[in-house]
């Protein structure tokens, strides 16, 4: 008894504490990440449903460590809301993302916005306004040229987040909803935030084909923001049908593997080369 309860507990508490080193190591690790580089950005590019033009880009960011090589946002984002780190990780993904998309336009490339995910804690913990502010002064980014996204999970202290939100569009810079449709304070954000632009959550685009109420929610998405003067794009779009639907049904814009995966600066600055000389 004694035997097999001790092996039950190191069984129990091996399992336990490798997936708690692992966070823990990854939380110390982090920290080192950002003055050592490894933090990058990918781009994920957005189109105009009706042109087919390329009219805007995602910034996602990638942490390439050194040992265990390319680490995806779902892996350590949430690590870094956990500790905090998301401050520093944030700051870096926009300030980065400014930059780049200005010597992307100083390299004579056809401008358009670059969206940036912003973290719930970056809202609470900070002046994001006069943050914003200072980058895009910094970076010499014109405020148009900016989005920024924000989820609706974002349910705290409205009254700070509207007055937040409100600088920054005074200040001419973009504010979508991601991922719309999965949180359950949709309705609620669009009558009480300044939004321009609402994403749809790519887990009602996914099923457009199978499934006719993923249909009609996503038909009545696009029907309600247009008469509230919000503009939609679609996520996770991913073959010829979804396009079709979306585009019948007059959705703007579109982001998705159909046309393209999140790809790196380089492979960005090719297709708007391509698209510049044509
Ligand atoms: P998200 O903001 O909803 O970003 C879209 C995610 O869907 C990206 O995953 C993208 O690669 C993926 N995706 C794009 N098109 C398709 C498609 O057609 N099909 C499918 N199945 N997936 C598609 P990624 O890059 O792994 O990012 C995951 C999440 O991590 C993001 O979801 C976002 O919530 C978070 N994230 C990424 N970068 C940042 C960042 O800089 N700051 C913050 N706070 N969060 C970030
Ligand atoms: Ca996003
Ligand atoms: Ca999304
Ligand atoms: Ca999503």
């Amino acid at each position: 008894v004694k035997e097999s309860g001790k092996n039950d507990c190191m069984m129990y508490s091996e399992s336990w504490s490798n997936s708690s080193f692992e966070r823990l190591t990854l939380q110390h690790e982090m920290y080192r990440a950002i003055q050592r580089c490894e933090f990058i950005l990918h781009y994920q590019p957005q189109y105009d449903l009706v042109s087919g033009m390329m009219v805007g880009v995602e910034a996602l960011v990638r942490w390439r460590h050194p040992v265990k090589g390319m680490i995806a946002p779902g892996e350590f984002i949430p690590i870094a809301e956990e500790s905090g780190m998301i401050i520093q990780i944030g700051d870096w993904v926009l300030e980065e993302a400014c930059r780049q998309n200005k010597a992307w336009q100083d390299a004579g490339l056809p401008p358009m916005p670059v969206s940036v995910n912003l973290s719930i804690r970056q809202f609470v913990q900070q002046d994001l306004s006069s943050k914003v502010a200072s980058v895009l002064e910094k970076t010499g980014l014109k405020p148009e040229y900016l989005d920024l996204e924000i989820t609706e999970s974002m349910t705290m202290d409205t009254g700070h987040v509207s007055r937040c939100l409100l600088e920054l569009t005074d200040m001419g810079v973009g504010i979508s909803v991601d991922d719309f449709g999965t949180g359950y304070s949709s309705f609620h954000y669009l009558k009480n935030f300044p939004i321009d632009r609402l994403k749809i959550d790519r887990s009602f685009v996914r099923d457009i084909q199978q499934d006719p109420s993923d249909a009609e929610i996503v038909a009545a998405i696009i029907a309600m923001a247009h008469n509230l003067n919000i503009q939609v794009i679609a996520e996770g779009v991913e073959n010829e049908e979804q396009m079709e639907f979306l585009r019948k049904h007059r959705c703007d814009e579109m982001q998705g593997y159909f046309w393209s995966p999140p790809v790196s600066s380089a492979a960005i600055e090719q297709m708007l080369g391509a698209a510049f000389i044509q």
